[in-house]
């Protein structure tokens, strides 16, 4: 969704500027946040509040259009966490030492893995917050 939607600014004030998936903060990023449908609009998802979220480019990028993966620890399929239905500290742990997301739940596990939250870059980047204790 663009930068100048009228539901943009509604959708960052309510996640307070942070990924609704891995929660890095918008200031410390280098390229705007993205609105994502967190249901697709291909899987029939509408452009409505209750189905934005606010989600950087790495999260957005990985997450694009998919619903659920597989939890790698059941090997079963898990829907993917939903910022609007789900608590992020019920399905998430973020580990101040490493800095690693930890999925705690089917749906954490699944998400932390299809959305790639503790690849390289987003890793390092959190790790500095962390450091800097703007995280
Ligand atoms: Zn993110």
């Amino acid at each position: 969704m663009r930068i100048g939607h009228p539901l943009r600014a509604l959708v960052a004030e309510r996640a307070t500027f942070r990924c609704e998936y891995c929660y890095y903060p918008e200031e410390f990023s280098p390229s705007s946040f993205e609105v994502e449908h967190i249901k697709s609009l291909t899987a029939g998802g509408l452009t409505k509040l209750e189905n934005l979220a606010l989600a950087c480019s790495h999260c957005n990028r990985h997450k694009s259009i998919k619903q659920e993966g597989i939890d790698p620890v059941t090997k079963r399929a898990a829907r993917l966490f939903n910022p609007r239905t789900n608590s992020w500290s019920k399905h998430f742990i973020l580990d101040r030492t490493t800095g690693i997301i930890e999925g705690v739940t089917p749906i954490g596990r699944a998400t932390v893995k299809v959305l790639c939250m503790n690849d390289i870059q987003p890793l390092t980047a959190r790790r500095n917050l962390i450091r800097l204790e703007v995280l």
